[in-house]
């Protein structure tokens, strides 16, 4: 006979919305035994974002513990004590491979049945694979992806062995590719970047911004090599990687690759269960989804942003936050008979890599002007972007901002000024902001 626990509430994902989540219950009244949060991770949940940060440097001599949710937003750090105090079950290194809705049950890979009474799905994302483009990389030795803890001990570990002016060939120019791509140069890689785009970070930064961070880059001696793509790879006789090749005709030698090229989030156990939409499980402005007392939360979410009136999902670690704390509240006002707002998110996007550190507020879409100095030579850069539709800023990037100016560009794009002309905040610059 299978082993069954029954819970009240179940988490199914402990990532930085699983762990905001827990929090957010006990601050909302927990009793013992009622919260599991089950993961496929064997560690608590963390601040992923730190894994391409301080976490993959093995010069930084990281802990992850140090990591432990809440640290991404001042909180108590909880350790595996922090849920054995709250009476929660923190069940680790356990996949949920098969999920009843309509029976309210979950069956792990190791065949433990749980039952929920409510369930919130916090599965968030998984990588891209280069096979998914048609390029054959399965068995080739030190290709390496980014994701969850264990990925990022294998990369690390990588790091360390080819490190001795080890030639490694990055695949993609986002969010992934431009921090480990740091990372790696900062632990004496020689690094080369490719993607397919005519530009860094295509999908948020004007080819005025990229141009300062892919001059920077280059500064550093990170070799970019736009508009082209990986199309396969040459091994040596142990079918490790040797060399990457390029759809040009090129060929780049390579100790090891690692690749960047998209997250797609985690939804195939509850497929046909549950309405979806964009790519993520369609969740109302509480994150209730369509099936009753099920919720879900960061990344598989798609939620109505309501500052732009349209339904949207947000891969990024301050909405999984939010996401969760909202959810866990609406979750409670129902049960209480009360009522909670809808949720209501401005989008913030941040990155950091070597000395660089942005944050994006907002929406990017309409017309751009950029201020300040962008010389990727100066060695304090401060430079940003306005975003402006309809006459009005509905987007602000800053590069290098204090916490007073990064709070002023926020409230900018929560406010929504209108403007006279695209001079004027050239004129103005990082002042329109502090001084609304
Ligand atoms: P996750 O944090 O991904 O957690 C999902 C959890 O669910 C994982 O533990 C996973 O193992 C588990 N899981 C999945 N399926 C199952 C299953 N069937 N059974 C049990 N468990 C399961 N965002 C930013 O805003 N800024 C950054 O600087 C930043 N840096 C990042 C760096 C990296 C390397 C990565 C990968 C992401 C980064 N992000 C960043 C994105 C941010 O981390 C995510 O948006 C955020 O983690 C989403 O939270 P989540 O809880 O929805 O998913
Ligand atoms: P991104 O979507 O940021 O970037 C992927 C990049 O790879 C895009 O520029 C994409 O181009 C490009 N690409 C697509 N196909 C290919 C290909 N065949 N060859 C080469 N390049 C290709 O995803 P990442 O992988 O960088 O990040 C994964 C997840 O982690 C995302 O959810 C991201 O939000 C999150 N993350 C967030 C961070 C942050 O917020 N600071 C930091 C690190 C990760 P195109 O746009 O044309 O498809």
């Amino acid at each position: 006979m299978a082993d069954e626990k029954s819970y009240k509430y179940v988490i199914v994902g402990g990532g930085v919305a699983g762990g905001y989540a827990a929090r957010e219950f006990t601050n909302q009244g927990l009793k013992p035994g009622e919260l599991a949060i089950i993961s496929k991770e064997p560690v608590p949940p963390f601040e992923r974002p730190e894994l391409s940060k301080v976490y993959i440097d093995s010069g930084a001599n990281p802990t992850l513990a140090k990591h432990y949710v809440c640290a991404g937003t001042g909180g108590e750090r909880q350790y595996p004590k922090w849920y054995k105090d709250k009476g929660i079950d923190l069940i680790l290194s356990t996949e949920i491979v098969k999920a009843d809705l309509a029976s309210k049950t979950l069956v792990s890979d190791d065949g433990q049945i749980f039952k929920y009474q409510t369930l919130l799905i916090a599965t968030g994302s998984t990588f891209v694979r280069l096979s998914e483009f048609g390029i054959q990389e399965a068995d080739i030795k030190n290709i390496f992806y980014l994701r969850e803890i264990e990925d990022s001990d294998e990369l690390a570990l990588a790091m360390e062995i080819y490190k001795k002016g080890g030639k490694t060939v990055v695949i993609g120019g986002g969010y992934l590719g431009l921090e480990l791509s740091a990372a790696l140069r900062a632990n004496n890689h020689e690094v080369t970047m490719i993607f397919p785009e005519p530009w860094i970070m295509h999908q948020l930064f004007t080819a005025e911004m990229a141009s300062f961070y892919e001059g920077y880059y280059a500064n550093k001696g990170i070799k970019i090599i736009k508009g082209t793509l990986a199309t396969g790879f040459n091994t040596n006789s142990n079918g490790e990687v040797t060399e990457v090749k390029l759809d040009d005709g090129r060929i780049l030698e390579a100790g090891m690759v690692v690749v960047g090229v998209g997250g797609r989030p985690v939804t195939s156990l509850f497929k046909g269960q549950v309405v979806e939409e964009k790519g993520g499980i369609k969740t109302d402005a509480l994150f209730k989804t369509s099936v009753p007392n099920v919720y879900a939360l960061g990344d598989v979410a798609t939620f109505p942003m309501k500052i732009y009136g349209e339904m949207r999902r947000v891969e990024h670690a301050d909405h999984a936050r939010k996401s969760a704390v909202h959810a866990v509240k609406a979750i409670k006002a129902v049960e209480e008979g009360r009522t909670v707002p809808d949720y209501d998110y401005l989008p913030y996007f941040y990155s950091r890599f070597f000395d660089l550190s942005w944050e994006f507020y907002g929406d990017n879409v309409g017309e751009t002007i950029l201020f300040g100095d962008n010389d990727p030579k100066n060695s304090k850069p401060k430079f940003g972007t306005y975003w402006v539709k309809d006459g009005r800023v509905v987007g602000v990037f800053l590069e290098g901002g204090t916490s007073e100016e990064n709070k002023a560009i926020a409230n900018v794009a929560r406010a929504q000024p209108s403007v006279e002309s695209l001079d004027v905040l050239s004129k103005e610059g990082l002042s329109f902001a502090t001084n609304l």
